[in-house]
């Protein structure tokens, strides 16, 4: 491998969802060049899995600031500020033609899924000179295995790709695996492209997070054209009053109709629900999938005749990715260790998190940062905003402008609404602060080389490649 002087290497950025472009466009006017490493075939990845959801933060707080300086001096037209996109139009009308300007497009590597960062003759334990090596990104790509040079790594990697397992105890429940061509993780389109695969069919949706209410009252609706539909809702736990809304009172009207919907679907039999119930094993039995719990106070209770479930049970981070680096995270939440305090779920179920920038998110290996929803780990309180004022922070002390690095600030949404809709649903119109909490306060809604031209013949050219 060539020895390259780090400071005129790109800086990775793992992952072109919204908080990894957003860290590319402030790289951008910062004067950096961005090397940018996506998964998926497109930008926007894992919000393309739920395109159908409406989200509950309108555009003007899902647009980060540098990347609305790069598309107005393209002209781009910006969407109304208070209305609230569905995911899909969050990627079609701002994270596409982010990606389609020359700077991101030229360095951005569609289909290079990131599986190792190191630093090149430095394993985990060597520590002498180790903070004047480069990084080295390892990545699968549509040529093989590669490996690229970077001056410093933001690691925008999200959660959503790596969904939580049914078993109650964090690891896949027994026959789970087995079972997974039934299974669904996240929210599928049950209205949409899913219709045919629910449709009359008796489906198990576990979690008690806004991806589970989300999915029930899509499904509710579904049992209105396809009345056969059974519904049985799972969760760990026994809070579910919330999902059912204010009814009539409810100031969101489109969510409190949807609340008497599921309430009544339950009065009717078409909702069954099943508190307390901490899944253990998966089993077929005649065709039909059969659910067993963990014992409460006599026998283990069982739910039989599934045919399909839906696992809305979170998301975790990929710390296989750092394995060699230095890194520090909170040992429960997995979230980088000093943003813990911040945004531990147990104390900030509503969203009360400081603003924070490059030094909450600073690990002991030096120019490593994870930003985004990776950076809170298994806790689902991220915001969009959020992201953007870390990657900004971030940026400006990559080129040690420490004075806008440490001038964290946050700009936060008055949504009032915390919860999780369909695109299919009209948006409620935006009332009072977030979850109550006074706008200030407000952080977080609770939802949630040289070219390459070695062996592996990589058809991208970066300027930091140097292929295995
Ligand atoms: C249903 C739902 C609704 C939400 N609604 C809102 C809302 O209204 N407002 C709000 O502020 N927030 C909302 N959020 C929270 C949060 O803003 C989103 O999850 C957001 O997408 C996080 O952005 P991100 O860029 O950090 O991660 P992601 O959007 O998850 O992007 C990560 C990217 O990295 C790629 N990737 C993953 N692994 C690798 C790898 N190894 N190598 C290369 N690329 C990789 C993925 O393909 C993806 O493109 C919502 C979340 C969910 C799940």
């Amino acid at each position: 491998m060539k020895n390259e002087n780090a400071q005129n290497l790109p800086v990775a950025v793992l992952g072109a969802g919204p908080v990894g472009l957003a860290a590319a466009a402030h790289l951008i006017e910062r004067g950096l060049t961005p090397l940018i490493f996506e998964a998926g075939a497109a930008i926007g990845a894992n919000l393309a899995t739920y395109r159908h959801v409406r989200l509950f933060s309108p555009w003007q707080y899902n647009i980060d600031k540098a990347a609305r300086r790069l598309l107005l001096g393209q002209g781009w037209s910006e969407p109304a500020g208070e209305e609230l996109p569905t995911a899909g139009e969050l990627v079609d009308h701002y994270l596409a033609p982010l990606a389609s300007i020359r700077e991101v497009n030229s360095n951005l590597l569609l289909g290079y899924r990131v599986t190792a960062i190191t630093r090149p003759g430095f394993d985990k334990v060597k520590t002498k000179g180790r903070e004047s090596a480069p990084f080295l990104i390892r990545a699968n790509t549509p040529d093989g295995s590669c490996q690229f040079l970077a001056s410093a790594v933001i690691d925008a990697t999200g959660t959503w790709s790596h969904q939580n397992p049914l078993g109650a105890d964090g690891i896949p429940a027994l026959g789970e695996q087995a079972l997974s061509d039934r299974i669904d993780y996240g929210m599928p389109d049950v209205l949409g492209s899913a219709r045919e695969t629910y449709a009359g069919k008796k489906v198990m949706v576990v979690g008690a997070g806004h991806s589970a209410a989300g999915t029930l009252l899509a499904l509710a609706q579904l049992t209105q054209e396809h009345p056969d539909t059974r519904i049985v809702w799972v969760t760990r736990g026994s809070q579910l009053a919330r999902f059912f809304g204010g009814g009539e009172a409810d100031a969101l009207k489109a969510r409190g109709q949807l609340g008497l919907r599921l309430k009544a679907l339950r009065d009717s039999g078409g909702l069954e629900m099943r508190q307390n119930f901490r899944i253990l094993e998966l089993a077929e039995t005649d065709g039909k999938i059969a659910v067993t719990a963990e014992p409460i106070d006599g026998p283990a209770p069982v739910i039989e005749g599934i045919d399909r479930i839906i696992c809305a049970a979170g998301a975790r981070p990929d710390l296989a990715l750092t394995r060699e680096l230095r890194v520090r995270h909170d040992p429960w939440l997995e979230s980088t260790d000093a943003l813990a305090p911040l945004i531990d779920p147990n104390e900030h179920s509503c969203g009360t998190v400081r603003p924070h920038g490059h030094r909450e998110l600073a690990h002991p290996e030096s120019g490593y940062y994870a930003v985004g929803a990776k950076s809170y780990g298994r806790a689902p309180n991220f915001l969009l905003a959020t992201g953007y004022e870390q990657v900004r922070s971030v940026a400006a002390a990559l080129v040690g402008d420490m004075a806008a690095a440490d001038d964290v600030q946050l700009d936060l949404p008055e949504t009032g609404v915390c919860n999780t809709r369909l695109a299919y649903e009209a948006a409620p119109e935006p009332t009072g602060s977030c979850c109550n909490v006074a706008p200030a306060a407000a952080a977080a809604c609770c939802v949630p080389a040289p070219s390459p031209t070695g062996a592996c013949g990589c058809s991208k050219p970066a300027e930091s490649t140097c292929c295995a």
